[in-house]
């Protein structure tokens, strides 16, 4: 399970949606794309250890799904 942290666009490439506080997560196809509220909320690492952006329904369902912690609950 991977940590979360609140959104931060200083971890992404300049230029991509993903610094201009756009969800990456539902971007890539995944899974709940329909709830995607597109704003993000959450930065996380996905399982190839790239960061990812990812908005409140993401979070959601990343938590429930195990792949990343609840937010402001890391070390
Ligand atoms: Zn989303």
């Amino acid at each position: 399970m991977s940590p979360s942290y609140a959104y931060d666009p200083d971890l992404y490439e300049p230029g991509t949606p993903a610094a201009a506080g756009r969800c990456s997560h539902h971007r890539a196809g995944e899974p709940g794309a329909e709830t995607c509220t597109g704003e993000a909320v959450v930065s996380f690492q996905d399982q190839r250890g790239r960061w990812q952006a990812g908005c409140s329904a993401a979070l959601e369902q990343l938590v429930d799904r195990g792949e990343i912690e609840p937010l402001g609950q890391g070390a």
